[in-house]
C-alpha cells in the first residue's frame, strides 16, 4: 500500500475544521489538527452563514443537523439605529436559485465539524510558533514533520507573520461587541435587523428555535482606544450601553437582556496570502476581511472545499489555488470594505443616497440579484 500523505493543519476554527472535514474520507490522506487553545468553542458568538456556504456544507451533510439548532432567515429589516424608522426591508426570497440564510451558534457549527472527523484525523492542542521547511515548530520546543501544511490560525496569524515577516494587519478603527440573549421573546424568529447609525451599527438575529438570539455591536473609534490583546475581553452592559446612548429603546433592550458580552477589535489584513511552497493559508489568516458583509466564515468554508478539490485531484500548487480564488476574495473584501463606510455614515445627505440605493437594490429582483447574486448564487461545482 502507497504511503499517506501527511498534512499538519495549524488552527482548530472554521476553516481548519472545515478543510479536515472534506479530506478526512480520503484515505490518501493522514491529516493532524493543532488546536492551541484546550476548547475549540468561543464565547458568545452568533454566525451568519449565506447560501454559498450552507451549498458546500451539505456536502457533508450539514442539512442532518436539527432545524431547532439553527435559524433559517427569511427578511433582512434594514431600520434606523436613534429611530427605529424602517429604511428597507430584504426579502431573501427575491434571490433566485432558492438561496438560503442560516443563522446560528458557532459552536453549533464547530461541534458538527467536529463530530465528522474520523480515524484519519488526528487531533492535538499544541500551539504552534513557525515552519521551517515542512516542519512545525511549536511553543514547547517539539516539532512534526509533514508533507504539506494547512494554517488556518485566524486573522492574527502568527504563522504568516513568521512566513512574511512584514506586518499584514490593518486597523480599521473600529471595535465590535458581540452578546447572546437567551429566551427572547421577540415573536419574528425569521428576521435579521440591522439598524444603520451615525459611526456605528447593531445586528440582531435568531440562532436557533429555541428562543436564543445574538447581537453584534459595531462602533468606529479613535486608533489609540484599540488594542488587539482586547480580543473575547468582557465588557460590562452599562459600557456598552453608554456608548449606544443615542441607541433606540430595542437596541437598548436588547443589550440589558445579555448574558455576557465580548469585545472584538476588528482587522483587515493589507493584502491576501494564500501560503508559499509546500504550505497553505486559508481562511481569516490568508485574507481577513471587516465582517461588514457577513463572508469571513463562508468564505473560509469556501477556502477549504477549494483547496481540498485541489488535494483530491493531487494538485499541490498554490498558483492553482491563487487562481481560483483571489479574485473572488478581492471582489468580497471591495464589498466589505464598501459597507464599512456606507453602515457607519453620519452626513445626512449621504445617508439619504445610501437609503435610496439600498431601497432600489433590495426591492427590485434583477438589481438584487445582480448585486447580492455574485456571492451568494457562487457555482462551487465549477470551483475546479
Ligand atoms: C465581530 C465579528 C462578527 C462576525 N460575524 C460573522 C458572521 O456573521 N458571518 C461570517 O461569515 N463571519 C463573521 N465573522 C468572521 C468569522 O468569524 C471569521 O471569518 C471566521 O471565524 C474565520 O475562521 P478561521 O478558521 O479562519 O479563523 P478562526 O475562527 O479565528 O480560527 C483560528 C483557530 O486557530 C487557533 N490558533 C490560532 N493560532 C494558533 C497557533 N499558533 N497554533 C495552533 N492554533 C492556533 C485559534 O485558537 C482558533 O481556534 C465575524 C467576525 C467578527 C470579528
Amino acid at each position: 500500500m502507497n504511503k499517506k500523505i501527511s498534512v499538519g493543519i495549524i488552527g482548530g476554527g472554521i476553516a481548519g475544521l472545515s478543510f479536515a472535514n472534506f479530506l478526512c474520507n480520503n484515505n490518501l490522506f493522514k491529516i493532524k489538527i493543532f488546536e492551541k487553545k484546550n476548547t475549540f468553542r468561543q464565547n458568545a458568538s452568533g454566525i451568519q452563514l449565506s447560501n454559498n456556504a450552507i451549498k458546500i456544507l451539505k456536502t457533508i451533510n450539514f442539512n442532518n443537523i436539527s432545524e431547532k439548532k439553527i435559524s433559517i432567515i427569511k427578511n433582512i429589516h434594514i431600520q434606523d439605529y436613534k429611530s427605529n424608522k424602517s429604511i428597507t426591508n430584504f426579502s431573501l426570497n427575491i434571490l433566485n436559485n432558492s438561496s438560503e440564510y442560516i443563522c446560528l451558534d458557532r459552536d453549533v457549527l464547530i461541534n458538527f465539524l467536529l463530530d465528522r472527523i474520523n480515524v484519519n484525523v488526528e487531533i492535538s492542542h499544541k500551539e504552534a510558533i513557525s515552519i521551517k521547511d515542512n516542519s512545525i515548530n511549536f511553543l514547547d520546543n517539539s516539532n512534526e514533520i509533514f508533507d504539506y501544511i494547512v494554517v488556518a490560525d485566524g486573522i492574527f496569524s502568527k504563522i504568516r507573520k513568521s512566513l512574511q515577516n512584514l506586518d499584514f494587519l490593518q486597523s480599521v478603527n473600529a471595535i465590535g461587541f458581540k452578546g447572546i440573549i437567551q429566551n427572547h421573546k421577540k415573536l419574528n424568529i425569521e428576521n435579521l435587523d440591522l439598524y444603520l447609525g451615525d459611526q456605528k451599527h447593531f445586528i440582531f438575529y435568531p440562532i436557533n428555535s429555541y428562543g436564543d438570539f445574538s447581537f453584534t455591536s459595531i462602533f468606529a473609534l479613535q486608533n489609540s482606544i484599540l488594542n488587539k490583546d482586547y480580543e473575547n475581553l468582557v465588557l460590562d452592559k452599562d459600557s456598552l450601553l453608554s456608548l449606544s446612548a443615542d441607541a433606540n429603546t430595542d437596541i437598548k433592550g436588547i443589550i440589558t437582556s445579555a448574558n455576557s458580552i465580548y469585545q472584538w477589535p476588528i482587522y483587515k489584513h493589507k493584502n491576501i496570502f494564500f501560503g508559499e511552497r509546500k504550505i497553505f493559508i486559508i481562511g481569516d489568516a490568508a485574507h481577513g476581511m471587516v465582517p461588514f458583509q457577513a463572508q469571513g466564515a463562508a468564505q473560509s468554508v469556501e477556502d477549504a472545499f477549494c483547496l481540498a478539490k485541489l488535494f483530491e485531484k493531487r494538485i499541490y500548487e498554490i498558483d492553482k489555488f491563487y487562481k481560483f480564488r483571489s479574485s473572488r476574495i478581492s471582489m468580497i473584501n471591495a464589498r466589505s470594505n464598501l459597507n464599512l463606510y456606507a453602515y457607519h455614515v453620519s452626513n445626512l445627505f449621504l445617508k439619504k443616497i445610501r437609503n435610496f440605493f439600498m431601497k432600489i437594490i433590495c426591492n427590485n429582483k434583477l438589481l438584487c440579484n445582480l448585486y447580492f447574486g455574485k456571492i451568494y448564487n457562487y457555482k462551487f461545482k465549477d470551483l475546479i
